[in-house]
């Protein structure tokens, strides 16, 4: 069964044709990553190419932000990701004639990324113009057990008798990229960003360095080969500049074939010298070698074992969402798998869009599913953010604030929207890091990060929330002028999300505090502070539209005017292209989950039936511009009850990228959406929630499954949920005891036993519809 072009298959994603105008698109998709190297998956040829990309993880070029405009306390830097040495280029001529997928003929084109190998892999049949034909296979990885090393397996076999091939391998800087868009989802075009520092060739083996012109950063790409022939071989290797070449000509008989290992390193500082970086990246190769491409590729399959063996999402009744599901928990993976101490962007390194920013989507989105899944990454990515205390506490300072503002979207640590009601505005982003911090210390219960790093983010951003907000004349506690997640309204007083995440962080400060007294005291926090930081937290206004009997998501929404949906064009969305903002703040439209987003973090401050009214009453004015919005609709509307509603949501978030939902794929995943996949799968299905360091599981299938089934790690131990139509199995795999709670009733999990439960009836309701021509596409047949 094929669909959008891939081949439906359980563990990896086959693309089976030459279609050259998808080439940007596949290219993201196909991406492999480790969270520290980032290669789009461009044909080794080089040409043609969509949009060449190759990240590093932090690596970034600055570039003046220009106002037409300015105000005081605009960040006055942007920063962009750089597309850095390419080192995946392998360039082939086959008696004279370069393999050019635009000339000739693709006989045979298959491509596949293999989901328990991690890599992507490669068959060709090229005809020449001139009739000769070629199999070409490659191979490649970007290794999760040895961060800096990337490598490519590359066969070549005349298939038309003896043939003269000749192979170019480079490493080649400052490849041109073409993006004229006015799209602000795209990133800012850099030209030639790297200045050339240092070249050398040797044997089979080169090296170029780099700087930055204005951030400061240094970069080193070093590759080296095995070449593996029958026949006599003629080698030459060069090195300036922006281009380092290794040529192999020689003549391959028929049955024979030509193998090429290509070994390729990367390393990046803002600190060692050029010949220490050159250092670097050598021994990173040595290492490789001595690994040798076998060992690579088994050191690979066991790392994604011990990963599948503790994340696998299984479910039985759509192939093809099984795939997307998997697809997503593997991009989730390369995403965030050896960053270390980096942050996850938007895009992961996947594509350049948003710059190669990190937003909100990094806390909120990815690493919930890293905390049950990979803990070690969750706490790497906010020891990133950790790292980035003194320019928040900076930024904070800038607007005459305390304690500590991360910033909106970043790549360093410091602010980088120069748009402020949707960036500086949205101050919401430093209570969803400190929950990302409660999460993650509740599901490790690690202590050494608790007083070494989390205490301090939780202390400092209660400083913010009681410098940002304050108490009225009747003694609420208000937080006035700020964004909510919703980015078509903006500077609004109390944002119910952004309150209650508020109120969630003030409240756990002041409990780490109390674990920690002497962080507490190293951070001078005082009994007065925590006090404040209580009393803030309890007297937190939430508003309520008592005529309505919903919660309005910012005081005084629900009294705005609707949007005129029915009168808008299909090819008005996304409305941010073709609305002014000031039109979209002052009506009721919701770009993504915002009110329904704060049922879901907070769903321990609402009531069920609150929970069905809101729904009931956000999702017509939802219009999901944004890829954020589709799994937490499915979410709530999963525990609600409008279980076919969720799963049509559930593939949307899903299939986003395979189905290029949002036209934008070529810029990159959506990352937070293929976590939101996870976040629906766990969470809307099985009903996990984590409100009070403990777990509680409430699962409802969609008619659509007749099975699903998730593992988690928790506090050291790991266990599986299995959920069928009429109950849940939970079984301990690995680790101590524990309790979680099914439906509402304790369940113990102990070694050996697996405990089955009945899922209780929920009264069917007719679920409420979209705005005009935004529904979801039906997954469910009987919807
Ligand atoms: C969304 C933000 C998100 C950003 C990056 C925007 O379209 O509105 O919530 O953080 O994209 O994914």
């Amino acid at each position: 069964m094929k669909k959008h072009g891939f081949q439906v298959d359980p563990w990896q994603l086959q693309w089976n044709t030459l279609d050259l105008g998808a080439l940007e698109r596949t290219e993201s998709v196909f991406a492999l990553s480790n969270g520290h190297i980032g290669m789009r998956g461009s044909l080794e040829e080089g040409e043609p190419t969509g949009l060449p990309g190759t990240y590093l993880n932090g690596f970034y070029e600055q570039h003046p932000l220009p106002y037409a405009e300015a105000g005081y306390g605009y960040p006055e830097d942007g920063q962009t990701v750089v597309n850095v040495t390419d080192g995946k280029i392998i360039r082939l001529l086959v008696q004279d004639e370069p393999l050019d997928m635009r000339y000739g003929r693709a006989v045979e084109h298959h491509r596949v990324l293999d989901f328990r190998s991690g890599t992507l892999r490669r068959d060709t049949v090229w005809e020449s113009p001139t009739g000769r034909r070629v199999r070409v296979r490659t191979e490649r990885l970007v290794s999760f057990t040895q961060r800096a090393v990337a490598a490519i397996h590359y066969e070549v076999e005349p298939l038309d008798g003896d043939v003269q091939l000749v192979v170019q391998s480079d490493l080649l800087a400052n490849e041109p990229i073409d993006s004229g868009s006015k799209d602000p989802r795209v990133a800012a075009t850099l030209n030639a960003p790297l200045v050339a520092e240092d070249a050398f060739a040797e044997d089979c083996h080169a090296v170029l360095v780099h700087q930055t012109r204005r951030s400061g950063l240094r970069m080193a790409a070093a590759m080296d080969h095995e070449l593996d022939t029958d026949d006599g071989l003629r080698c030459d290797i060069q090195a300036a500049d922006d281009l380092a070449r290794l040529t192999a000509a020689v003549d391959v008989p028929s049955g024979s074939c030509l193998r090429v290992t290509k070994y390729v390193a990367y390393g990046w500082s803002a600190r060692r010298s050029a010949p220490a970086l050159r250092a670097q990246v050598d021994a990173a190769l040595s290492g490789a070698r001595q690994t040798g491409w076998e060992g690579l590729l088994a050191e690979q399959r066991a790392y994604l074992d011990d990963f599948w063996a503790t994340a696998d999402v299984e479910m039985d009744g759509d192939a093809e969402l099984q795939q997307a599901v998997r697809f997503a928990l593997f991009h989730i993976l390369q995403a965030g798998a050896r960053g270390e101490s980096r942050a996850v962007p938007a895009k992961g390194l996947t594509g350049p869009g948003y710059d190669g920013h990190s937003f909100w989507d990094s806390e909120t989105f990815v690493l919930p599913v890293l905390t049950y899944t990979v803990p070690e990454s969750a706490r790497d990515a906010l020891r990133w953010r950790h790292s980035t205390l003194d320019k928040a506490r900076e930024r904070a300072k800038a607007l005459g604030l305390r304690g500590a503002a991360f910033p909106w979207r970043s790549i360093n640590g410091a602010e980088c929207s120069a748009y402020w009601p949707a960036g500086t505005a949205a101050f919401h982003v430093s209570a969803d890091v400190a929950d990302a911090v409660v999460r993650y210390l509740a599901a490790t219960e690690d202590t050494d990060f608790e007083r070494d790093h989390g205490a301090e983010i939780l202390v400092d951003t209660a400083r913010l929330w009681c410098s940002l907000g304050h108490h009225d004349v009747h003694g609420g506690f208000r937080i006035d002028g700020v964004t909510g997640p919703d980015e078509y309204s903006a500077v609004v007083d109390n944002n119910v999300y952004t309150n209650l995440m508020a109120q969630r962080n003030l409240r756990e400060a002041a409990a780490v505090c109390e674990r920690q007294p002497e962080v507490a005291e190293r951070l001078g926090v005082t009994p007065e502070q925590v006090e404040a930081w209580r009393a803030a937290a309890d007297k937190m206004v939430v508003p309520y539209d008592e005529m309505l009997g919903v919660h309005p998501q910012s005081e005084r929404f629900t009294e705005h005017a609707r949007w005129d949906f029915d009168n808008t064009p299909q090819d008005h969305y996304p409305l941010l292209l073709n609305y002014p903002y000031f039109d979209l703040y002052r009506k009721q439209v919701v770009k993504q989950a915002d009110l329904v987003m704060a049922m879901y973090t907070r769903g321990d401050h609402f009531t069920f039936e609150q929970k069905v009214r809101n729904v009931d009453y956000y999702e017509p004015l939802t219009v999901r511009d944004s890829s954020l919005s589709a799994c937490v609709q499915a979410v709530m509307a999963a525990e609600v009850g409008y279980l076919d509603l969720a799963y049509d949501y559930f593939a949307e978030a899903a299939l986003t990228d395979l189905h290029d939902l949002h036209n934008n794929v070529r810029n990159g995943l959506h990352i937070a959406s293929l976590a939101g996949a996870w976040t629906v799968a766990v969470a809307g299905f099985g009903g996990m929630r984590d409100h009070d360091r403990s777990l509680r599981f409430a699962p409802r299938l969609p008619e659509a499954l007749t099975r699903l089934a998730f593992r988690l790690t928790y506090r050291g131990s790991r266990f599986s949920v299995e959920i069928d139509q009429e109950s849940a199995s939970y079984t301990l795999l690995e680790g101590p005891s524990l309790t979680v709670r099914h439906h509402g009733e304790g369940v113990p999990l102990a070694l050996g036993t697996v405990e089955r439960r009945p899922i209780p009836a929920l009264p069917k309701r007719t679920a409420p519809g979209q705005p005009h021509g935004r529904a979801p596409r039906r997954r469910t047949p009987k919807f």
